[in-house]
């Protein structure tokens, strides 16, 4: 069977002209899709009833199965547990912001990178995901708001610069005036500091958002809570950061996870304070980390949060505390998903 979500226009067109048919049908396709959200082929009346049936017998549109939903109690946030064929099961959230709904995305089943706090990772990686399943999460959400998609994030599970050729394919296709609309700069890329690809990103020259999970300023306790900072050392994956934002004159954001004992002393903020100051523009985006029973894990005081974030403001840099929405839900990275228990999959 041929997989008709995720392709392009001209994929469509080339498809459709290799079985003989009429090229226009391609464009009208991508309405129902993107636009209508009909996926039953022979609920697209406007094809003729030969076409319906070819489509029947050769074709899926493969939108993920939602297997679980949570929503946070003010009504914004929407978490859902979703299934694609193979059973796997992934993450995706909308979030309705004051500019309108943003969506997050999973780029992985699991994750290799192994980062202690994070629950994504803790069954290791299984499979990259396709750009049918990546652009199939945002599609759904689309179809179930009956509303526009402002904004995307790939910051679910995986690491989207380790399965960089799909995740580009996909915002590419949800960049396309005839799908989303949605423009690179309302895009942005969640990376645990996977260098070369960092790189590879800047040379693109799209103005995509560039997220650094930087969680901690000195190399040692890099190391001790991602297991990417033994590969990468803090000044390299800095100084791939600073060549996209030099490349692309995007504004930067890094990521820090709140962990107490670990990376929150006030030296850690003056570093931190340090750090955004060679990045012109520049956010820090402070994460109260969120624990479940397998990772004991927990926050710092609200007193010791805003502390350590008025260090770093005294630098200069734009800085804020993640509101905690996600906690009502269980929004963090692959909570939902372990809540629901891994072994239903059948992969595990
Ligand atoms: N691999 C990419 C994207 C996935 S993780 C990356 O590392 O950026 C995306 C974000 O989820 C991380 O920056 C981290 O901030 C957040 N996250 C993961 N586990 C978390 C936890 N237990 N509590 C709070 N945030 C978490």
């Amino acid at each position: 069977m041929i997989e008709l979500l995720g392709k392009s226009l001209v994929e469509l067109q080339s498809l459709f002209e290799e079985h003989k048919i009429q090229k226009f049908r391609a464009k009208q396709l991508i309405d129902y899709i993107y636009h209508r959200h009909i996926f039953v082929f022979q609920d697209m009346t406007q094809f003729p009833k030969m076409l319906r049936d070819w489509l029947d017998a050769n074709c899926i549109i493969s939108i993920p199965k939602i297997v679980a939903q949570s929503i946070s109690p003010d009504g914004k946030t929407q978490k859902l547990l979703l299934e694609l064929i193979d059973h796997s099961r992934i993450e995706a959230v909308l979030m309705e912001q004051h500019y309108g709904n943003s969506v997050c995305v999973s780029s992985q089943v699991g994750c290799a990178m192994g980062c202690v706090f994070c629950a994504s990772t803790q069954g290791g990686l299984f499979r990259d995901l396709t750009v049918a399943e990546i652009v199939g999460q945002v599609v759904l959400f689309s179809a179930l708001k009956q509303e526009d998609i402002h904004s995307l994030v790939v910051m679910g599970a995986g690491e989207p610069l380790q399965n960089y050729d799909n995740v580009l394919q996909a915002l590419k296709l949800i960049h396309d005036p005839i799908t989303f609309d949605i423009s690179y700069r309302k895009m942005t890329i969640s990376t645990c500091g996977w260098v070369p690809n960092i790189y590879k990103l800047a040379d693109e020259d799209l103005p995509i958002t560039l997220a650094l999970s930087l969680h901690a300023t000195t190399d040692e306790t890099r190391r001790k809570i991602m297991p990417v900072g033994s590969r990468y050392k803090l000044d390299e994956v800095l100084e791939a950061v600073k060549y996209y934002y030099e490349k692309t004159q995007r504004r930067i954001t890094f990521e820090y996870i709140l962990i107490d004992s670990i990376n929150v002393s006030l030296e850690e903020a003056h570093e931190l304070g340090k750090i955004g100051k060679e990045f012109p523009n520049c956010h820090v985006n402070l994460i109260p980390v969120n624990g479940n029973e397998h990772i004991n894990l927990y926050k710092p005081s609200s007193k010791h949060m805003n502390i350590f974030k008025d260090i770093i403001a005294s630098y200069g840099v734009s800085v804020t505390i993640r509101k905690e929405m996600g906690d009502a839900i269980q929004a963090a990275c692959g909570q939902l998903k372990a809540a629901h228990g891994r072994k239903e999959e059948i992969h595990e």
